[in-house]
């Protein structure tokens, strides 16, 4: 979330064309638990344009807003196959994954570490991932591609493909802890404070 340059100075240079085109980002809010877009499945993406390369790059910069390391698209109110991952937090460009028409082609090994999610915030959970995934997704030009993550990335890949089959990771908890969770909710919702 780099200023763009800030200087009164009018610019008579030629500026490359991305970013004499580059609009501000769009930061959408993050829809909470109880919202039913959350738990239906995304609708495939068919249509590969610079409006849903817009919208990709919007839900970056909503993202890091948030402070989370993905984002799929029915968090933000869309319900369609899209999602973004950044484990390095928006340090590192070449970290930037968008994973439209996910889905995971092989995986391997487990691991069991705490988790959240943007959509239930304030409430964490131990979810067993597995430890190297393999996704075949396409890019936002309609391009298919396969990538390997291990550990945080295959545990944001995993999370994130699961929001786009309509499925939180309440429902890797124990019924006990989900339960629990749920009702706390539910009481918050109540007193307003959700
Ligand atoms: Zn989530």
């Amino acid at each position: 979330m780099a200023d763009k340059s800030t200087s009164s100075e009018p610019t008579t240079q030629a500026t490359p064309a991305q970013t004499a085109e580059a609009p501000p980002r769009k930061i959408y809010p993050i829809v909470k638990y109880g919202d039913p877009v959350l738990e239906k499945p995304g609708a495939m993406v068919k249509k590969f344009d610079n409006e849903l390369e817009q919208l990709a790059e919007d839900m970056f910069a909503s993202m890091y807003a948030a402070q989370g390391v993905g984002l799929a698209a029915p968090q933000i109110g869309k319900s369609v196959q899209l999602a973004v991952v950044d484990v390095s937090n928006g340090k590192n460009p070449e970290a930037k994954i968008v994973l439209i028409n996910p889905q995971i082609i092989h995986a391997e090994g487990e691991v069991r570490e705490e988790e959240g999610c943007l959509s239930i915030p304030g409430f964490r959970g131990y979810v067993v991932r597995p430890q190297f995934v393999t996704v075949r997704a396409q890019n936002v030009k309609g391009e298919t591609f396969d990538i390997r993550g291990e550990n945080l990335l295959a545990r944001a890949f995993c999370h994130e493909i699961d929001h786009l089959n309509g499925v939180l990771f309440l429902q890797h908890l124990s019924m006990l802890k989900r339960d629990l969770i749920k009702r706390k909710i539910k009481k918050m919702r109540k007193e307003g404070e959700w």
